[in-house]
């Protein structure tokens, strides 16, 4: 996991790596699939829970966990430091830096 900037919730996030994507992934989709849940909060629960114990933060929208994954971001921009908003991304959606690709 990662600590890296999100351009949909606008603040630093611990973001999943693949390994950990792939468990979080699992439990979402069981959650999906759960519809013996009396209530959102235990429908949710394994989800956000392995989010808290793998981050130590609090999330409990299952839809924020699943995209806080760094490879759907791309690389640091060389101006500011945030993400860019996809590996192809030709500008800093945050500063407006223009990107060289061919680096
Ligand atoms: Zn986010
Ligand atoms: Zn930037």
């Amino acid at each position: 996991m990662q600590k890296l900037w999100c351009w949909r919730c606008k603040m630093e996030v611990t973001m999943l790596d693949e390994d950990e994507y792939a468990i979080a992934y699992d439990l979402y989709g069981k959650m999906i699939r759960n519809t013996s849940a009396s209530s959102r909060e235990e429908r949710n629960k394994d989800i956000v829970d392995y989010y808290f114990n793998l981050t130590g933060e609090m999330d409990t929208n299952p839809n924020s966990i699943i995209h806080h994954r760094i490879a759907l971001y791309g690389p640091p921009c060389e101006n500011c430091g945030k993400p860019y908003r996809t590996a192809k991304a030709s500008f800093c959606a945050a500063c407006g830096h223009k990107r060289d690709l061919n680096i």
